[in-house]
């Protein structure tokens, strides 16, 4: 996806309108920005906006106050939250990494996926995206480190399963979007399947069987940068969001170029959250006459929660090799 503006919406000057990948292309396409939430995050810290209007979801938006909190950040629609959040019950949540503290005989990180409220994020030692958490869990865990990931159930059995000497506990939420995808449903895709080789990529949030047999497990950047480079035939499946594999195959019409199957549901493969900004919800948010004021968030929470964000904005996996690797000092 080109992330320049395409086609603005109609905003007073100071406004800035951000749209994940996942959010209706016609919103994308008017969009001033469009990235995965890492550069969304990254982008909301540099702007110089008075006001941003986030076409993603909840957490995004929150996240972009924390980042800006001088700035006016409206979300479209008030609904548009994530399972992954939903399925976290902060009581639960605390009791686990509290207890887990203070049981264990080493240093405790309790790492979290940025697809959490802020009142997780406060309780987070970390905070990682699908682009950076294994760097950054990694990391942790070579400094001796046991690691709590939370909430993504998934994203953390690969983890473990790529590493399975990591001291990685896991939490046990899921993303509805990803997690509906099956092996049993792509082997009936690839069945009798002569005409050429077929691949299958996929996003951390899906479930681990299916990791398992991807020739490429990334975030929604990773995998648009693979299928922009991918110089050979055949057919590649895709684990993710509808509007993201759309994206994909606008970029690559020469490739033939198809969604995973899901084991239930309608098959459509879209996140009826992110689904909520429609352009209409988008302009009168713009307008300021409809969304959701993110205003309500508490200082002290907010100042707990930012310490995390800024930690993983500010980490660079060359320097803490090069700090590791370095044995003079
Ligand atoms: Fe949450 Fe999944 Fe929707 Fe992303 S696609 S916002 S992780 S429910």
């Amino acid at each position: 996806m080109d992330t320049k503006l395409i086609t603005p919406f109609k905003r007073p000057d100071g406004t800035l309108v951000l749209a994940h990948y996942y959010a209706p292309k016609p919103v994308q396409q008017a969009a001033d920005y469009v990235a995965d939430s890492l550069e969304l995050s990254r982008f909301a810290a540099q702007a110089q906006a008075e006001r941003i209007v986030f076409a993603g979801v909840r957490f995004m938006a929150e996240t972009a106050k924390l980042l800006n909190p001088d700035t006016e950040v409206i979300l479209p629609d008030a609904e548009s939250t994530c399972s992954l959040v939903d399925q976290t019950d902060m009581e639960r949540l605390a009791a686990w990494v509290a207890q887990a503290k203070a049981r264990s005989d080493k240093p405790v990180a309790h790492v979290s996926y940025i697809n959490s409220s802020v009142a997780q994020k406060a309780l987070s030692d970390w905070i990682v995206t699908s682009r950076n958490a294994e760097d950054i869990i990694g990391h942790l865990i070579a400094q001796g480190q046991r690691v709590l990931f939370s909430p993504d159930r998934n994203m953390g059995a690969y983890f473990r399963y790529l590493h399975p000497d990591w001291d990685l506990r896991v939490w046990d939420a899921v993303c509805e979007v990803h997690d509906a995808f099956r092996e049993r449903e792509l082997d009936q895709l690839f069945k009798g399947w002569t005409d050429g080789p077929k691949y299958l990529i996929a996003h951390p949030e899906s479930p681990l069987p299916l990791l398992k047999r991807a020739h490429l497990v990334g975030s929604t950047t990773k995998m648009l940068e693979w299928v922009n480079a991918y110089q050979g035939a055949g057919t590649i499946y895709v684990a993710t969001e509808i509007e993201l594999v759309q994206t994909m195959q606008a970029a690559r019409p020469d490739l033939d170029i198809r969604l995973a199957a899901a084991y239930t549901g309608c098959q459509c493969h879209a996140c009826p959250y992110m689904k909520k900004n429609t352009l209409a919800a988008v302009q009168a948010a713009v307008d300021g006459r409809g969304g959701l004021r993110i205003d309500y968030i508490d200082h002290a929470l907010a100042t707990q929660a930012r310490e995390p964000l800024f930690k993983m904005l500010n980490f660079n996996p060359e320097n803490q090799d090069a700090k590791q690797s370095c044995s003079q000092c």
